[in-house]
């Protein structure tokens, strides 16, 4: 049985970042259809299904390959927007980011030095704030 499925996924694509996400996203419709029972959930929830499989036992591994760096690149972007990287969380813990009120430059402060004035390196205005 295990030999059989070996060689069915012999040359396939297999999973990936995104085929994970979509089932996460299959998932997340699936319990949501459970409450609403709505058709639309039911519908998305089978199509991300579909995708998914279709993903996973394609042997067309440049566009699957493709695909799975245009979704690692949007979702790198859509963290570093709201701040949840890893760099950036590590980062927090240490400093504290402040914008310049002139330029809006944003500018690193160590945390825990006390009550400190700032000069912006773009602009050179000096503010206060508290580490
Ligand atoms: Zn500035």
């Amino acid at each position: 049985m295990k030999d059989r499925l070996n060689r069915f996924m012999r040359g396939r694509y297999g999973a990936d970042e995104l085929s994970r996400f979509l089932l996460v996203l299959f998932i997340a419709c699936v319990i949501i259809n459970a409450f609403t029972r709505t058709n639309i959930f039911y519908a998305v929830s089978l199509a991300l299904l579909v995708v998914c499989y279709y993903r996973m036992f394609s042997r067309n591994h440049a566009a699957r390959y493709a695909e799975n760096q245009k979704y690692l690149s949007m979702k790198n972007r859509v963290l570093t927007k709201l701040g949840l990287t890893a760099r950036q969380r590590e980062q927090r813990k240490n400093y504290h980011i402040y914008h310049c009120p002139s330029c809006k430059q944003k500018i690193r402060i160590p945390r825990g030095k006390g009550k400190i004035c700032i000069t912006c390196p773009k602009c050179g205005r000096e503010f206060t704030k508290k580490s």
